[in-house]
């Protein structure tokens, strides 16, 4: 496959997702603004861009992978940006988790370029996107869904086209809301267990095998007994996320009292300086809350 693709974005999730493009065989060329992500790519394998543009320029297809709308709007419409350089005909592949009102608009600027565009964010964390498991949620035609397969395969393992444009990105949100709920529920059982004296290992063990055993009950457990909460996912981007479901559930007439709470809770932890951690620090907001 001589698709030429163009990532935009080298965050804690497109530095792996590049490398495992690299490693399906496409010829990647890679722009950040962090000047070392994009030398960190090209040891991964990529060709280092020096700007949007240069990202752009011959590729077929282009990934952006940045970190909310503002970033998105910035990258794709304004001036320089990917829809001023993309060639008609491309296809350009938003995966950052952004509202679906942003990528309902981005599609139809693209459509006015004759540029086909999906929404495709992303769940499955960090390690996820390094062994190239990620779940991904698909808003857009499904014609260019079928023709983004090839590279979307080369990232995920489940790919679903979810409906028209902004789909992916309501899916998304959901996602978020199940995520945010079931971190909050191990973290008040983790504190619960803490304070009652039982052994909390061998009761996150026992507990990860019945009904309450989850994917993050998994994934985070090792790194809550230990105390570790480098990013993974962090908390201000967990906190954009909840004010996207919040109001698109608002919008619909949806309504999500769990995730409000978890809005103001992840919102607390933020004002706490707690922004840049994982969400598994959650735990930490619940050991305050119980005055530790
Ligand atoms: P990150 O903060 O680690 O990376 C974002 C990258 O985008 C940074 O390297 C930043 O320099 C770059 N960037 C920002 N603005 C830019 C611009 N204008 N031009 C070029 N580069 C720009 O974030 P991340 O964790 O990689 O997340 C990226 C997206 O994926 C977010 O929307 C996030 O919600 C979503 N996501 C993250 C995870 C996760 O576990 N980390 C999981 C699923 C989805």
């Amino acid at each position: 496959d001589n698709t030429k693709i163009g990532f935009i974005g080298l965050g804690i999730m497109g530095t792996p997702m590049v490398r495992n493009l690299v490693s399906a065989g496409y010829a990647v060329t890679a722009f950040d603004l962090d000047p070392a992500r994009v030398d960190q790519a090209v040891e991964n394998g990529g060709s280092a861009a020096s700007s949007i543009a240069d990202a752009v320029r011959g590729a077929d297809v282009v990934i952006t992978m940045v970190p909310a709308s503002p970033q998105v709007e910035q990258v794709v419409l304004h001036e320089g940006g990917v829809l001023e350089h993309i060639r008609s005909g491309g296809l350009l592949i938003d995966m950052s988790s952004i509202t679906p009102q942003t990528s309902v608009d981005v599609a139809k600027a693209a459509a006015a370029k004759g540029v086909d565009v999906l929404d495709a964010p992303v769940s499955g964390g960090e390690a996820g996107a390094v062994e190239g498991v990620l779940s991904i949620m698909v808003g857009g035609e499904r014609e260019t869904f079928e023709a983004a397969l090839p590279v979307l395969e080369a990232l995920g393992k489940t790919i679903v086209l979810c409906g028209p444009h902004g789909s992916g990105q309501t899916v998304k949100a959901a996602n978020q809301l199940i995520v945010a709920v079931n971190i909050e529920a191990v973290a008040e059982a983790v504190v619960f267990l803490e304070k009652s004296g039982v052994d909390l290992p061998a009761a996150l063990d026992v507990l990860a095998g019945g009904l309450a055993g989850s994917t993050v009950l998994n994934r985070k457990k090792e790194s809550i007994l230990a105390g570790d909460f480098r990013p993974g996912f962090k908390i201000d981007l967990h906190h954009k996320d909840m004010g996207i479901v919040t109001d698109a559930a608002r919008n619909v007439g949806a309504t999500v009292p769990a995730g409000a709470l978890l809005a103001q809770l992840v919102a607390a932890l933020r004002q706490q300086g707690d922004g840049g951690l994982d969400h598994s620090a959650l735990v930490r907001g619940v050991r305050r809350l119980s005055g530790e």
